[in-house]
């Protein structure tokens, strides 16, 4: 029987080998019913997007207003973030948003970094990626999730640093390693945020 805590439900699920009764799987969940509860405790609280919200890009907290009237745009001003349009579209519409503005960040660095390797970069592409923060194609091609525009700037460059480094080495091994830090990011303090932040990160939204 496996018993998993998932952060995206904020709930827990079990597990059952066939023939396995359900009475079994209450007694065991009864039985580790104090660490569930912790876990279930620790999980961050889901940010939804909507009027209010708060939510960081770079770093920085931006609020999040519903300006119905300003058109189907979102403008960003001073520490808000004004979503045009019609209330039930805004937390579609500004993932939409936030999607764009990771690649328009991310894009240009990351050729900027392939260059500084004489490497050229294939496509770049933004997903919605549970398990990854981004991954590079043997043919060149590299693809981001889109909330690392919810990290700091300089755990976003690492993060860019590490996958433009694959276009030389397609490996973890240490020469690969040595390219990342030649891009003078913080590779331990990023790798150390995005496990501390994972769940945080994957809350908003
Ligand atoms: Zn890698």
């Amino acid at each position: 029987m496996i018993l998993r805590v998932d952060s995206d439900i904020g709930g827990a699920s079990v597990t059952l080998p066939l023939r396995t009764s359900e009475r079994e799987a209450l007694l065991m969940v009864q039985e580790k019913s104090d660490w569930l509860f912790t876990r279930l405790d620790s999980i961050p609280p889901k940010v939804r997007f909507e009027d209010g919200a708060q939510i960081p890009i770079l770093g920085e907290y931006y609020t999040i207003y519903h300006a119905p009237y300003q058109g189907e745009v979102a403008i960003r001003i001073d520490k808000k973030i004004h979503m045009g349009g019609r209330k039930e579209h805004l937390a579609r519409r500004l993932r939409d948003w936030l999607r764009r503005e990771a690649k328009n960040i991310i894009q240009p660095k990351a050729i900027e970094m392939a260059n500084e390797l004489n490497k050229k970069v294939g496509r770049i592409t933004i997903r919605d990626t549970k398990s990854r923060w981004g991954s590079c194609s043997t043919s060149g091609n590299l693809s981001f999730c889109w909330r690392l525009i919810l990290t700091p700037e300089w755990v976003l460059n690492y993060v860019i640093a590490h996958e433009v480094s694959h276009l030389v080495h397609m490996n973890h091994g240490s020469e690969f390693w040595k390219t990342v830090e030649g891009f003078n990011v913080q590779v331990g303090d990023a790798r150390q945020w995005l496990t501390e932040n994972r769940e945080h990160i994957q809350r908003y939204g």
